[in-house]
């Protein structure tokens, strides 16, 4: 566990699927870590990290960005729509575009604010009703309503079911970005991180196989 071997991790699923493993980026998700977990993670050089909750997010990076000088912060969990205002304010990237209300409220913040993340749609492969994201078969109308709006959605965005094995998921999504033109495929997380390279996977979410175990206290 820790930084150096998810990267050594990294680097051997991307030469076994034959790709460059500079096609591969690291969000180290480092939401509920404690302070001197992220800052050891932060000393050791890396600077591409991934929060869930913007409040959290907020009380945080912007002390440590002075410090660290490169950081790139990726909100990775569901944004309110209240919240779409400082999201768009602290975030380099978005992976968790899930609903037309969400897409209104980014748009009018880029136009206000004059600063962009670059946006992922969540997609639900599963079809699970209690979760965030788009079906696959409503992508495709979202995205035309996405860039009627002005946004440009870079990439899309899966959480696998929890009971199912990851890979048939990580498969759609390659599939439909590949039908719908989007370069960036945000999938895979600590335990099926390898797994998702193999599918294409260019950002992979990984937090407790680098920090260790989340206390939710
Ligand atoms: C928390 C979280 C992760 C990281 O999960 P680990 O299993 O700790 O690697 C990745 N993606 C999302 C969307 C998350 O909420």
């Amino acid at each position: 566990m820790g930084l150096n071997d998810i990267k050594t991790r990294i680097a051997a699923a991307a030469e076994k699927a034959g790709r460059n493993a500079d096609s591969i980026t690291l969000i180290a998700v480092s939401k509920v870590q404690p302070e001197d977990r992220v800052l050891h993670v932060l000393d050791a050089g890396q600077r591409i990290f991934g929060e869930n909750y913007v409040q959290e997010a907020q009380g945080k990076w912007p002390g440590w960005r002075d410090r660290f000088p490169g950081v790139e912060l990726h909100m990775i969990g569901p944004v309110q729509s209240n919240k779409a205002k400082a999201a768009v304010g602290l975030f380099d990237a978005i992976h968790t575009l899930d609903r037309m209300s969400l897409a209104k409220k980014l748009a009018q913040q880029i136009a206000d604010q004059g600063r962009a993340p670059q946006l992922f749609i969540q997609v639900n492969t599963g079809d699970e009703p209690q979760k965030a994201g788009i079906l696959a078969d409503e992508l495709p109308g979202f995205l035309a309503a996405c860039r009627d709006l002005g946004l440009a959605p870079q990439g899309l965005m899966c959480i696998p079911p929890e009971d199912q094995d990851p890979v048939s998921h990580f498969r759609l999504l390659r599939k439909l970005a590949g039908e719908n033109d989007l370069p960036f495929l945000s999938m895979g997380m600590s335990a099926d991180f390898e797994a998702a390279i193999a599918e294409g996977a260019t950002h992979v979410r990984v937090g407790s196989a680098i920090f260790g175990a989340r206390d939710y206290g």
